[in-house]
């Protein structure tokens, strides 16, 4: 039995006994258990992205510049280390080859970080 359909069932049976104070008391028990839930039910979605979180930071790995790929990711992408460390998202960095202007050197969009490879 769930538990609003438990409070539901106790309800009616204090109705029944005419007990309006029980009765009461019964309703606002049963808004904060629901209160509870709800609570629970959020506590639950952060707890899954935090080991979501958690997951992906494991496989970061770090490198001499300031660029991070992740393990096993094939092919290697290289992401910004400047974002991850100050929004937390991964932000893949466009890589210009040798022919470029600039030489082979990673660039990203999203802080105008740009270096030699
Ligand atoms: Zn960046």
């Amino acid at each position: 039995m769930g538990l609003y359909e438990g409070i539901k069932d106790v309800a009616k049976v204090l109705q029944q006994a005419d007990n309006v104070d029980l009765y009461l008391k019964l309703l606002e028990l049963g808004e904060q258990a629901l209160d509870l839930q709800a609570e629970i039910a959020k506590l639950k979605e952060e707890n899954r992205e935090l080991k979501k979180a958690r997951n992906l930071d494991e496989r970061i790995v770090r490198h001499s510049k300031p660029y991070l790929t992740l393990e096993d990711e094939l092919p290697e992408i290289h992401y910004c280390a400047t974002c991850w460390g100050k929004e937390g998202h991964l932000i893949q960095m466009t890589i210009l080859d040798e022919n470029s202007p600039y030489g082979k050197s990673a660039y990203c969009h999203n802080c105008s970080i740009h270096f030699k490879l």
